[in-house]
């Protein structure tokens, strides 16, 4: 019977708006609405609301606690979430020391904070060692870099290294993480006026070889194919990741940051 009701109420309607003259009777009340309409509009509203919100962590406008996303774990696979998982490291104190401080694969320690004047210093920063037996000796580092600098030195460099070259990275070289300057050429402050952006110059492997992007990005041996292919990797996890493809001024080194851009070249 309820089945009937309900059927017997659209048809109703149907007859009703088309008799309305405020309808033109035309029958394009909402209840005229096809029913297959209807979850095209509930996709298409979660759609906005999910964008919505991502937008809000993106420019970090949500604390951590009220994003409702799960924290990162950098021992398991990487999902769809993880540039606003990483966001979250950068805003938090407590989940920098849960996620990045107490992770076995990480060698770091706390720096103190350095209260931001003219556009410059940090809030959340840590020195990052070494991460997976990989030297990387960065301070300060912002703590969601640094966790992008895991993720990425552990999925996307370790295995590019095992593959193209057959080694494994010991060490990276890099060109500093904090500088109080502007974006050369503009009025705006660089990312690495907030510590959350490296430099990343060249890799020393196992086998006794250093392998530099200044030296092998234009070559076509492996060495230039590890480059290039780490590269590629860096997107997934920085928010702009540049590279010699990029400028000349990027000839000698990756500048890979968590700032509020988007750019990957
Ligand atoms: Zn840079």
């Amino acid at each position: 019977m309820t089945d009937g009701n309900q059927c017997g109420h659209r048809s109703d309607a149907t007859v009703h708006d088309g008799d309305n003259p405020e309808l033109g009777g035309q029958g394009s009340g909402p209840l005229t609405k096809p029913l297959w309409l209807w979850p095209v509009y509930g996709f298409a509203l979660t759609v906005s609301v999910v964008s919505v919100w991502g937008l809000l962590i993106h420019f970090a406008l949500v604390p951590p606690p009220y994003a409702l996303i799960p924290s990162l774990n950098l021992l398991e696979p990487d999902g769809l979430f993880v540039d606003w998982q990483i966001a979250a490291i950068s805003q938090d104190p407590a989940l920098c020391e849960q996620v990045v401080l107490s992770s076995p694969l990480i060698s770091a320690e706390r720096v103190n904070a350095m209260p931001e004047r003219e556009g410059c210093g940090w809030a959340n920063a840590i020195r990052l060692n070494a991460v997976d037996n990989i030297e990387v000796n960065a301070s300060p580092i912002d703590c969601g870099t640094a966790a992008a600098m895991a993720l990425w030195l552990t999925k996307v460099v370790a295995p590019a290294a095992r593959e193209t070259l057959s080694t494994t990275v010991r060490k990276i070289t890099h060109f500093g993480t904090y500088a109080c300057r502007n974006i050369a050429g503009t009025p705006w402050r660089s990312v690495h006026a907030k510590a959350a952006a490296i430099d990343v110059a060249a890799f020393a492997t196992s086998d006794g070889s250093n392998l530099s992007v200044r030296r092998h990005w234009k070559g076509k041996d492996d060495r230039a194919r590890f480059l290039h292919s780490i590269a590629d990797g860096t997107c997934r996890y920085f928010r702009s990741a540049l590279s010699p493809a990029y400028n000349a001024a990027h000839h000698d080194h990756f500048h890979l940051d968590r700032g509020w851009g988007n750019t990957c070249k």
